[in-house]
């Protein structure tokens, strides 16, 4: 059986206070906490989504990041050691080498 979350949203419980409960799918939400009797509301679950949140993180999670910085010219700013820091076009030792970073 699944779990869900609930909160209280009101006395005697303080408001927000969250607790977990397992359900069957097709019982009906809870409106009262089975334990206090207080009033409650099921809350959405929402599946953890790793979102990148800067250049470091890109680099940790394997991607390469260009910023453009001028015509034909790119910023590498998630380079690695050995690469270089900007990619200019119709330089192809420029462009980061990527097969070191896919491993299998
Ligand atoms: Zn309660």
């Amino acid at each position: 059986m699944p779990v869900y979350e609930y909160e209280h949203t009101g006395a005697p419980c303080e408001a927000g206070r969250a607790f977990e409960i397992r359900q069957s799918i097709s019982d009906a939400p809870l409106e009262v906490c089975p334990v206090c009797g207080g009033p409650v509301r099921k809350l959405i679950s929402c599946f953890a989504v790793r979102t990148p949140k800067g250049n470091a993180q890109l680099k940790d999670m394997g991607f390469t990041k260009l910023v453009k910085r001028d015509d034909g010219v790119y910023e590498n700013v998630t380079r690695r050691d050995g690469e270089n820091r900007y990619m200019v076009r119709g330089k192809p030792e420029t462009i980061p080498d990527v097969s070191r970073i896919i491993r299998d």
